[in-house]
């Protein structure tokens, strides 16, 4: 049997009732094997084996009370990955449906994407079972701050440095990060995506939407094409899926539809940002209420119909297997000819099949949405720096970093002979990094 085949065989044996984490695992050792095979080294010092094990998991309880005056208590996590080429880094994510299982699967993409982007930073993800959705604010701070009170012991500013993910934004980072300096009396850039009042980044709120589409457009402009006219869907109407939308409609493209947990609105006049923005920003409303206010959108329940709707472009911004292989078909079927994920694993296996197989530009979540946390990165940096660049200075970086992300992966895939598959470029160049500073620190 193959080292690759071996090393996941006994991770599914080792770690049984997280598919989610085999997804993501059988998706990146799979890719891997030409690189593995062309260094038999990293069998004999057990370089995979290492690779999916997280050097560390900490599991915790997090007691809050509501505002009816009950004690709720909700699961914590934060899985510390690895820390080969920098401190950890990566999100915190508060939904009902977290677990063991979902933050391993991110935190596994994590290492590889923050390799990516050239920057050091190494993987981890963390997060909460706790739904701030339909919470008052003071059960968020109650929560945050309870969740905070064990966290801060396991991270800080050269060790482990969270940001958000799904659930967890700017109100959520601002709790998080006052009970932190309470707690330490330290204001360090122990968190990114803070407020700009106390050491957050321009671009930080903007940053994985405008990176997954500048990576797009990159891919577009290698093939002579551009966003000019293209008519786009957008899964999400949360951060990454609104500034995608931002950005993609300031490069002329149409985006005509948008969803929430609940349903999806289908605008063929073209998405008004304003209102989404007004809904899901201001009021963190429901999507629905869209319709009810432009005249041209009609909504539907449910979110699978929204890959019925034919486009160019479709960018999944929501969450994990979201496209299956029957939608990533009808998606095929009705022309669409790029795929980027702005959500983490939005595709399943087999859709990533079909989309390959029928020539689909596919840009996988690694590369597609590292523009978030590479900005993260630049907060960081401004952090130990005490600077504060301005919002172009930023954006033309970011820009930057996603361009020779691009150029990265299809060079990787090239040179590997699987030309035009980013699945394969991206875990390949995002893998030669770690591994090669895995090997130069000895068995750790
Ligand atoms: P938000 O919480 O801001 O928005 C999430 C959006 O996705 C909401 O519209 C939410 O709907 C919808 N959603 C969540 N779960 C489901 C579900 N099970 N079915 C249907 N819709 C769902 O999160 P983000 O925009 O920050 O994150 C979105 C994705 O992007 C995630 O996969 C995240 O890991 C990834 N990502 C985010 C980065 C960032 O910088 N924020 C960086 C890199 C990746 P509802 O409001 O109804 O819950």
């Amino acid at each position: 049997m193959k080292y690759v085949e071996k090393v996941l065989e006994n991770l599914k044996k080792q770690n049984p009732n997280e598919p989610e984490f085999h997804q993501a695992a059988t998706e990146i050792l799979t890719s891997l094997s030409p690189i593995v095979e062309k260094h038999p080294e990293y069998e004999a010092a057990g370089l995979l084996e290492r690779f999916v094990e997280p050097e560390r998991v900490i599991m915790f309880r997090v007691p809050w009370v509501d505002d009816n005056g009950k004690v709720q208590v909700n699961k914590g996590y934060r899985v510390q990955f690895n820390s080969a080429i920098g401190p950890y880094k990566g999100g915190l994510r508060f939904r009902s449906d977290v677990n063991l299982s979902v933050i391993k699967f991110l935190g596994l993409e994590q290492i590889l994407k923050n390799s990516l982007t050239g920057l050091p930073i190494g993987g981890g993800k963390g997060g909460s079972n706790f739904d701030p959705k339909g919470k008052s604010d003071r059960e968020v701070m109650a929560f945050c701050q309870s969740f905070m009170t064990e966290l801060y012991r396991h991270i800080g500013a050269d060790t482990d440095v969270p940001a958000g993910d799904i659930g967890v934004g700017a109100r959520e980072i601002g709790y998080l990060f006052g009970q932190y300096k309470r707690i330490r009396d330290e204001h360090v850039g122990v968190l990114t995506g803070r407020g700009l009042t106390y050491g957050g980044s321009l671009v930080r709120t903007e940053a994985t939407g405008y990176g997954l589409v500048y990576i797009t457009e990159e891919a577009m402009k290698a093939r002579g094409d551009s966003f000019k006219g293209k008519t786009v869907i957008i899964s999400g109407s949360g951060n990454v899926a609104i500034y995608a939308c931002e950005k993609a409609q300031s490069l002329g493209a149409k985006v005509v539809a948008m969803y929430d947990s609940d349903g999806y609105v289908y605008d063929p006049e073209g998405i008004k940002l304003d209102i989404i923005k007004d809904i899901k920003e201001v009021k963190r409303g429901r999507i629905s209420e869209y319709a009810q206010k432009v005249k041209s959108a009609k909504y539907t329940e449910g979110c699978k119909g929204l890959w019925t709707i034919p486009c160019d472009v479709a960018l999944p911004c929501a969450t994990q297997n979201e496209i299956d292989e029957e939608s990533a078909k009808i998606l095929v079927k009705n022309g669409v000819k790029y795929v980027a994920e702005g959500a983490n694993m939005p595709s399943t296996l087999e859709a990533i099949d079909v989309f390959q197989k029928n020539k689909v530009v596919f840009l996988p979540a690694k590369a597609a949405n590292a523009g978030g946390v590479a900005t993260s990165a630049l907060e960081m940096a401004q952090s130990s720096g005490r600077m504060f660049w301005s919002f172009e200075e930023v954006d033309a970086k970011l820009k930057n970093i996603m361009v020779s992300i691009y150029h990265n992966i299809d060079n990787a895939a090239k040179e590997y002979g699987y030309e035009g598959n980013y699945v394969m470029g991206a875990n390949i160049a995002g893998f030669v990094k770690v591994a090669t500073a895995m090997m130069a620190h000895g068995i750790v």
